[in-house]
């Protein structure tokens, strides 16, 4: 078999000729507590097949009934996407034969999708790109085969059919990516809408969240697309940036060869670190398609759609506008803070509890995130709180504490979660170092310098950062720098 290239033996000028276009093919699980077309659990993790029945088995002369719920979680999703929602929609038959496809066919929607023509805004090194979305619609998940892990796993397929009959939203791109990277973006800031719209937890190792991508290059300015390659299994955001990355270096390499890409399927193996053919254009299924004769077309009315659209939160860019606008924080910590839902709900309650938002930003960031990254927890179980971060925070902006105490402080907090100002109290912390105690401890580090003091003198002004960090050292982080700052200057001059 050929050994293709990778990116890095593709050389820049080659990788200037040709660019890739890109589209995502995405599977959100809707967040729902039952499934699409019977009343059994979604839930994660039980027992095999033991969330099951006649419907979600297949078994004849079951029918099934559509949950309004996932439909509502569709609307929702389709609506934080910017698309328009039709009134009217249906679901087909999409036939194939698996092993967990009990009924022979997946009900999913084709000719007649929810929604369509939604776009959302990625944003790279500052450049906001808008990404179309052709389309968003709504289907059945088959069940699991289980190939290992039983007891006669060498010679058998176990099959699973607890995801069976799982609500999936399928959202489609338009072929609008040009990059891995833009590629990734892409599918973090969709998945950020679907978590703040609370209509998938997005969980990729529970395949909440899966995602295959069309690939294809053409000459860059070129107008008309290359044969694109289905690439499948992409089960992390790394693994689809390194398979985009792979897949549009082989193409170039075989393009270059003087060869022809095939329209075909492939799967990406980590453990290889490459794609590999799954399946050709040749072996491609016809499923036949035929409107679903067990269900009534879909309807959603326009009252219906806008009591959803009255319900959608703030979503992530609006929410990073605002942060900015409303609290004098930079783009970048806007981008941190609203991450997540949870995380830009902490910072809004610090700010109401009384801290300034450009401090509050800072501490949240450099001290929470860090320890919270450390020990492993979410920003839901903080031992520190808003109102008692905010009260740090306050203690520190007016002065009362030392920003290197506060530090000392907080991580005191973070171990105890006692409230910041017992802690000042309990461990001496507050009283700040008396002016005469700043001189005489400014005296001594001046005297000790004179080489310092000299350049000092010969006008090297650098040296003056040197004096006041000595200073705050001998009278161990407690003093004011502001104090110190002045004192020193009045005893240099
Ligand atoms: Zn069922």
């Amino acid at each position: 078999m050929t050994k293709f290239a990778t990116e890095s033996t593709i050389s820049s000028q080659l990788q200037e000729k040709y660019e890739a276009v890109i589209g995502l093919e995405v599977h959100a699980q809707l967040l729902t507590k039952s499934k699409i077309f019977c009343g059994c659990s979604t839930q994660f993790g039980d027992s095999p097949n033991s969330n099951t029945c006649p419907v979600c088995l297949g078994l004849p002369g079951t029918l099934p009934i559509l949950n309004k719920r996932a439909v509502e979680m569709g609307v929702r999703a389709a609506l934080a996407l910017n698309c328009q929602v039709h009134e009217h929609s249906r679901f087909d038959r999409k036939n194939y034969f698996y092993p967990d496809l009990p009924k022979g066919y997946q009900i999913s929607q084709y000719h007649l999708p929810l929604a369509t023509g939604g776009w959302i805004e990625i944003v790279q090194d500052g450049k906001t790109k808008r990404i179309g979305i052709t389309r968003l619609h709504l289907e059945e998940d088959a069940g699991k085969s289980l190939h290992d892990g039983f007891l006669q796993s060498a010679e058998k397929t176990y099959v699973d059919f607890n995801r069976c009959g799982t609500p999936l939203s399928e959202i489609v791109s338009e072929p609008d990516l040009r990059t891995s990277d833009e590629a990734y973006a892409y599918l973090t800031t969709l998945r950020q809408i679907l978590l703040y719209t609370g209509v998938s937890d997005c969980n990729m190792e529970e395949g909440s969240l899966r995602c295959d991508a069309n690939v294809s290059i053409r000459l860059r300015g070129a107008k008309e697309f290359g044969t694109k390659v289905e690439v499948k299994n992409l089960n992390s955001f790394r693994y689809l940036a390194k398979a985009l990355e792979f897949e549009i270096a082989r193409h170039i390499f075989v393009v270059e060869s003087g060869g022809r890409i095939l329209q075909e399927t492939r799967l990406w193996n980590q453990a290889a670190g490459r794609t590999e053919t799954m399946r050709s254009k040749e072996k491609a299924h016809d499923y036949r398609y035929f409107p679903e004769p067990d269900l009534l077309p879909v309807h959603v009315s326009a009252g219906w759609q806008n009591e959803v659209r009255l319900a959608l939160p703030e979503l992530p860019s609006a929410k990073r506008e605002r942060f900015v606008a409303a609290f004098g924080i930079t783009p970048y910590d806007a981008e941190v803070l609203a991450d997540s839902q949870s995380l830009a709900n902490y910072f809004e309650a610090v700010v109401q509890a009384g801290a300034p938002g450009k401090a509050a930003a800072n501490w949240i960031q450099t001290e929470l995130l860090r320890r919270l990254n450390d020990s492993g927890k979410e920003i839901v179980s903080s031992p520190v709180s808003p109102a008692a971060l905010s009260e740090l925070v306050s203690l520190v902006e007016s002065g009362k504490i030392t920003a290197a105490v506060g530090k000392k402080v907080f991580a005191i907090m973070f171990e105890s979660a006692r409230p910041a100002s017992e802690i000042v109290a309990a461990e001496g912390l507050g009283a700040q170092v008396s002016d005469a105690a700043i001189e005489a401890a400014a005296r001594e580090v001046i005297a000790k310098n004179p080489e310092n003091l000299a350049k000092f003198k010969a006008g090297n002004e650098g040296v003056f950062k040197f004096f006041v960090g000595q200073v705050m050292r001998a009278t161990k982080g407690q003093a004011n720098p502001q104090s110190v700052n002045d004192i020193v200057r009045k005893l240099l001059s």
